[in-house]
């Protein structure tokens, strides 16, 4: 894939970009190493200073940066600005929070025979981020903000259809006062990632994307001993019982599914309905989807932009056709618009079967599949049935229900009576082929630390011939 800008809303190529050299990624994992060691003498207040100053740095140019992922990827601009906002509030969270998440855990020393054990979070080193392009400054963000707090150093292969972004990223955190190297883009495709993470000096890796990118990802870093963080795909379920508040629910349903244009992992993307309100619900449903006006993502009136490349809306499209040529009923869109731009309606699919590939597939733009259950338990069936884990979505205000929702359903977060979505107060991943690991919390602080043991006692001898001592 060439590294351009392409405006989604009109195919035009913008801005391209030559890929970096094999030497010039070379001088920045030097770069990134050599920081890391200067990090080393810093300490955990003075980066919480330069975090905060990339919060004011957001803040200040929020407008400017917002228009800028609209132009590479097509969210909507005031989509784009609340996500600049959301990362701005990340750095500070961390910022002020990192003191206590990455403080000395004490031990019972008595009772492993010390005179003082404790868990101490020290950072690895350089950690090559792989992301995506659906949140082009969020998803890295959320690396990047507690993993410097932690005191790693970080080099961003971003997606090859936002580089303006990734190199602002870097611009930023340069200016904010980090030193030189502790956060570096590297304009290079996917093909270049294997050699990034075979070198030593590159200590762990987190990908955002694709389930394929996460098998190979995880296969390198298998082969080179590396600890990954793996954010995958995902096909939330969003289940509607019969307690639930209906126009509430279609509301929700309807944002949950068409936010970012409809391209994020945690959108709601399979709807199942209990049958005694599934006629109601889906009435309302298509209603608001098909209200939804899409157009040109700079426009304040607009609520779906295009997609992001033609390739995800062509993609999209064949997922649909697929569906209707094995028999499913489309309730509104369904039609690839023609024109200028990646355009697509919002649209409901119905009358879904195993087999199909909306089905089984993530289904990555505005398109909901909706599903009739019998009952809980054949909703939790469709719910888990599939390789997917990441988000989760029940509507029901019977109090029991919700208990059994939060354990029944297979993901890596259940959010009831609400939507799906991230805090940097809240652990983020998944569960299957969503991926591993943890983002966001003191849990994703820690994902690349080395969390180590240390044992101080007073010199006596081992633990003699004989003990188990492994
Ligand atoms: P993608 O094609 O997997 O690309 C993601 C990143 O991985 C890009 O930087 C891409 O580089 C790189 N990449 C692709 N194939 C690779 C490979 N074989 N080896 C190494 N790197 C590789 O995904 P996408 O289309 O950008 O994003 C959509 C996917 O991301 C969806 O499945 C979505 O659900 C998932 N996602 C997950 C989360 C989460 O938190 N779980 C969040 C957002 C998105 P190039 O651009 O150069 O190809």
């Amino acid at each position: 894939m060439p590294i351009a800008t392409t405006d989604p809303a009109t195919g035009q190529v913008l801005k391209t970009y030559d890929p970096m050299s094999d030497e010039q990624v070379d001088a920045a994992i030097e770069r990134a190493d050599l920081a890391f060691r200067q990090l080393h003498g810093t300490t955990i207040a003075q980066r919480g200073q330069w975090l905060t100053a990339a919060a004011d740095l957001l803040e200040a140019e929020r407008d400017a940066t917002a228009r800028l992922m609209t132009t590479e990827m097509g969210k909507t601009y005031a989509a784009a600005k609340a996500e600049v906002t959301k990362c701005a509030t990340a750095c500070r969270f961390y910022a002020a929070h990192a003191e206590r998440m990455l403080a000395d855990e004490p031990a019972d020393a008595k009772a492993v025979k010390a005179q003082r054990a404790f868990v101490r979070y020290q950072p690895l080193g350089p950690v090559l981020a792989v992301m995506p392009w659906n949140f082009p400054l969020w998803q890295v963000m959320r690396f990047a903000a507690p993993a410097l707090m932690a005191g790693n150093t970080g080099l961003l292969k971003h997606a090859s259809n936002v580089p303006q972004t990734a190199l602002y990223l870097e611009d930023l955190f340069r200016r904010a006062g980090f030193p030189e190297g502790a956060f570096s883009t590297l304009l290079v495709g996917s093909d270049a990632v294997e050699r990034i993470l075979a070198d030593p000096r590159v200590r762990a890796a987190t990908l955002t994307g694709s389930e394929g990118a996460g098998r190979s990802i995880a296969a390198i870093a298998g082969r080179e001993l590396k600890k990954t963080v793996l954010e995958l795909g995902g096909s939330d379920p969003f289940v509607v019982m019969p307690s639930a508040d209906l126009d509430k629910a279609a509301e929700v349903a309807t944002t949950a599914r068409c936010q970012n244009n409809g391209q994020s992992c945690i959108a709601a993307k399979r709807f199942i309905v209990h049958a005694d309100v599934f006629d109601a619900f889906a009435e309302k449903f298509a209603a608001r989807m098909s209200a939804l006006r899409v157009g040109d993502p700079m426009d304040e009136n607009t609520d779906v932009g295009p997609l992001a490349s033609e390739s995800g809306r062509d993609e999209l499209h064949a997922q649909v056709r697929d569906a209707v040529d094995n028999g499913a009923s489309v309730l509104c869109g369904g039609e690839k618009p023609t024109g200028d731009g990646w355009f697509y309606p919002p649209t409901v699919v119905t009358d879904l079967r195993p087999g199909m590939r909306m089905w089984a597939e993530e289904v990555f733009g505005p398109v909901a599949g909706l599903y009739r259950a019998a009952s809980y338990e054949e909703a939790i069936e469709i719910a888990n049935g599939t390789a997917f884990g990441l988000g989760s979505n029940a509507w029901t205000t019977d109090p029991a229900e919700q208990e059994r929702f939060a354990t029944d359903l297979d993901a890596g977060n259940v959010f009831i009576n609400g939507m799906t979505t991230s805090y940097p107060e809240l652990p983020f991943g998944g569960v299957k082929n969503s991926g591993y690991g943890r983002e966001l919390s003191a849990v994703g602080m820690r994902e690349f630390c080395n969390t180590k043991t240390v044992w101080i006692g007073a010199g006596e001898a081992g633990p003699g011939a004989g003990a188990h001592s492994e």
